[in-house]
Formats: structure tokens, C-alpha cells, sequence
């Protein structure tokens, strides 16, 4: 079942848990994230990144499949930094998107943001958008405290934007950590307390499972995942090879798609996302 953001996150919010937003790139990981969502009755985020696969032709995949699960699917734009992306994936069929302007001063991230919401909301789609900053984690121990979320601003700037969810900046960061992750919980209990709609943590790959436990206690409903997939993936591509498994192509997709696959189901469980479908 294709739907948008508004209502999982609402209920997400409500019952205190998080749904997954996997990144695929191709119709084998999408129908692998898809299968993983429907094993453990969970609502899913697909999450397609420009810089991955092409938002249009792949979208409309992705669409087809999503309207078929037997969980809610949201098909989102991940890192929406072109008004083009946003465009192109509105016309696929997304149902969400992210607007990505973090790295804009706060006046033209409300601006470029407001221009999205206001084609994307009449047509049911969600918009997601960023403030302050959520960096690389190869650059963490130098950025891990530069660009967190202003709870002042992000009142303001969701007032303004009309926005559906909020990503913020309390210590996450992409990709893999260089340093331990310290995330700034008093910080995100006050955006919990001040921002009206539901709250999304990027970057949750090797964040550590009783951080990203306690971010969902304190109002983080999405919960962003690339890299840990990606590893697990590769890890049973390994050990595959060493058991002298693999004899193709084939057989070497399926084992890194399992691998992704499971360690889905384990953040589905881990999130408590699981038979809230
Ligand atoms: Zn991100």
C-alpha cells in the first residue's frame, strides 16, 4: 500500500516508536526492504537518493512496488538538493519528499523549503525538510558540534515552511563515524518539546543501539539508514565467498541482499516499528 509520511509518523509519534527509512538503489533492494517491512508487519520508508539512481525511471518502480506490499510504503526522496529532484519525483509518484537546504542560511532554507511545500501539499505529498546541520562522519570529531538545531529557529522554521517532519542535528552524522557518537539528548528533548510535528534523525548507522532507543523515546518517529545495511550486506557476501558459496553473480546479489534484508528486520525489532503495520 503506497501512502505519504503524515499519517505513520503521527501514529509513530503517538505510540513512541520509529519506522526505518531504507535507502535502496535498485528493484532487488527495494523488493528486499519491501519483503523485510512485510516479514515483521512494519510500515516502511523507502528512501531513493538523487545521487543513487535516477528519481524518475527508478521511482516509478519503486512506486509500482510499494502500491503492491502488504504494509504501508512511503516512497521518499532522500536529499531532495535540486528543485528539479523534487519535481521529477512528484511526477513519478513519490509521496514524499525531502528538501535539503540545511546548508543555506535560515531565511533561504524557509524560502526554498515554503516553494516545495506549497506544490507538493496539494497533490498529498509530505515534505521533509532540515535545520542546522547533520555532517559526514569522517569529519565527526572536528563537526560533531557545529550546525545542531536551535530550538527557537525550529519552531519559527516549521511555522513558517508548513512542513510535515523535521530533520535535526543532536550528534548524528552520515556514513561512518570517525570517533565515538555523542548525541546531545537535553537538546533533543527541547525540540521535542517546542517543534509541532514529528522529529527525523539522519545518519543513525553505527549511532549505536541505546542512543537510537532513547532518540526514539524523545520524539525521533524517522530514523534514517544507509551504511549499516550496506556493511551487513557485504558481510555475508564474505563469508559466502569463504564457504566457497558463491559461483556468480547471482548468488553474490542475493547474499548481500540478505544480508541488507536482515539487518532490516533487526532495526524494524529494534525500533519497535514491528506488527504496527
Ligand atoms: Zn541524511
Amino acid at each position: 500500500m503506497l501512502v505519504n509520511l503524515e499519517l505513520l509518523l503521527r501514529d509513530a509519534k503517538q505510540n513512541q516508536y520509529g519506522i526505518p527509512a531504507a535507502n535502496a538503489w535498485n528493484e532487488g533492494s527495494i523488493r528486499a526492504a519491501i519483503s523485510a517491512a512485510e516479514n515483521y508487519k512494519s510500515p516502511l520508508i523507502l528512501a531513493l537518493y538523487p545521487a543513487m539512481a535516477d528519481i524518475f525511471e527508478f521511482g516509478k518502480i519503486a512506486v509500482r512496488a510499494a502500491k503492491t506490499a502488504r504494509v504501508p510504503v512511503v516512497v521518499h526522496l532522500d536529499h531532495g538538493q535540486q528543485y528539479s529532484d523534487a519535481v521529477k519525483a512528484v511526477r513519478a509518484g513519490f509521496t514524499s519528499i525531502m528538501v535539503d537546504r540545511s546548508t543555506c542560511p535560515f531565511e533561504q532554507n524557509i524560502a526554498e523549503v515554503k516553494e516545495i511545500v506549497k506544490f507538493a501539499h496539494p497533490v498529498n505529498v509530505t515534505v521533509e525538510a532540515e535545520l542546522g546541520h547533520v555532517g559526514q562522519g569522517s569529519e565527526y570529531e572536528e563537526t560533531k558540534n557545529e550546525g545542531l538545531t536551535k530550538p527557537a529557529e525550529a519552531l519559527l522554521f516549521v511555522q513558517h515552511t508548513g512542513i510535515d517532519c523535521l530533520a535535526v542535528a543532536v550528534g548524528t552524522s552520515h556514513g561512518v563515524y570517525a570517533g565515538k557518537p555523542e548525541l546531545h539528548f537535553d537538546l533533543l528533548k527541547q525540540l521535542n518539546q517546542v517543534v509541532p510535528v514529528p522529529l527525523v534523525l539522519h545518519g543513525c548507522s553505527g549511532t549505536g543501539d541505546e542512543n537510537l532507543k532513547k532518540a526514539i523515546q524523545l520524539g525521533i518517529t524517522k530514523l534514517n539508514l544507509y551504511t549499516d545495511l550496506d556493511k551487513a550486506g557485504y558481510s555475508v557476501l564474505e563469508q559466502r565467498i569463504k564457504q566457497e558459496e558463491i559461483t556468480g553473480m547471482r548468488q553474490a546479489e542475493s547474499a548481500m541482499l540478505q544480508g541488507y534484508r536482515e539487518k532490516l528486520e533487526y532495526y524494524i525489532q529494534l525500533f519497535g516499528s514491528n506488527h504496527r503495520a
